[in-house]
């Protein structure tokens, strides 16, 4: 047998499994680094729609928003992580996660030949958010308080929903939300079978600084025992595949975006790539 037959047939029982299924891929950073990743990216979720999933985008465009920043002389900063936002930050980071990084996905996604539909918190009140804990010191930074996925279902009936993580609260004040967090209260609220999460590490390392120390399976009540030693951008990930598990996902992912095709390798071969949590 070819090794390319072979592949296929590797992916047969997983195809048939995961038809019908709502996958939520959280898309950012490191995975949109460059235009190979991109594409690689736009296709592989194009391939995903073709075979029968249904596959839900959620990102957020950091590094754009920082860059966008500096060419506007603002001063980028943060804490603990967390983009301090004062309302030209939100205005900007709006304009760059919508203006350019939503619409980039959208477009290629449709190039691809599966047309995708590009939207924030805001529309359809698809995100209620409120204040984060430390909003004295970050600013217009905002938790989502609650998800109406209404308008998710309806695009994703015939569309491939792109979701740009910002959105409003009840004053209509804007506000930065960390896209992993989006993405786990996106999953929870569309009961999703899997959440994905690209990043730019293999995955979730005990010791950060050591690239073997990958854990490649935990429970989630494994995580959230470890979580107040964990730091960083590492830290929302985590914290989101507990919220995708507690709306009865079967399994979520943190996996390594800047290897092509890493998301064609972990739903459709035997190989277990990153790490992959479950209840
Ligand atoms: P993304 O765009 O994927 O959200 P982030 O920078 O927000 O990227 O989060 C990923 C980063 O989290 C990694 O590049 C790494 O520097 C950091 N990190 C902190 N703690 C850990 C850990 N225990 N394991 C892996 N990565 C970690
Ligand atoms: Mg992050």
């Amino acid at each position: 047998m070819t090794a390319s037959v072979k592949t296929l047939l590797e992916a047969l029982p997983y195809i048939r499994d995961f038809h019908g299924r709502t996958v939520v891929i959280k898309y950012g950073g490191a995975a949109m680094g460059d235009e190979e990743l991109r594409e690689g990216f736009a296709t592989d979720v194009v391939l995903l729609k073709y075979v029968g999933l249904n596959p839900v985008i959620v990102h957020g465009g950091g590094p754009d928003i920082t860059s966008y920043m500096e060419r506007l002389g603002m001063e980028v900063r943060f804490v603990e992580g967390v983009r301090v936002s004062d309302p030209e930050t939100v205005e900007v980071a709006k304009m760059v996660l919508l203006g350019k990084v939503n619409s980039d996905i959208v477009s290629r996604l449709n190039r691809h030949g599966q047309p995708a539909v590009g939207l924030s918190g805001e529309d359809g009140s698809l995100f209620e958010v409120r204040p984060h804990p430390n909003a004295d010191q970050v600013g217009f930074v905002g938790e989502v308080e609650r998800v109406d996925v209404d308008v998710l279902n309806h695009i994703a009936e015939d569309y491939i929903p792109v979701v740009a993580s910002a959105g409003t609260d009840r004053d209509g004040n804007s506000y930065n939300v960390n896209a992993d967090a989006a993405a786990g209260k996106v999953a929870a609220a569309l009961r999703a079978y899997k959440a994905i999460f690209l990043t730019d590490v293999p995955g979730w390392l005990a010791d950060a600084d050591d690239p073997g120390s990958l854990v490649s399976r935990a429970t989630a009540s494994e995580v959230a025992a470890a979580l107040d030693r964990v730091s960083g951008g590492m830290r929302p990930k985590l914290e989101a595949c507990i919220e995708a598990i507690g709306g009865g996902a079967q399994s979520a992912h943190i996996i390594d975006g800047s290897k092509p095709h890493s998301l064609l390798l972990e739903l459709f071969t035997d190989a277990g790539i990153g790490t992959m949590v479950t209840p």
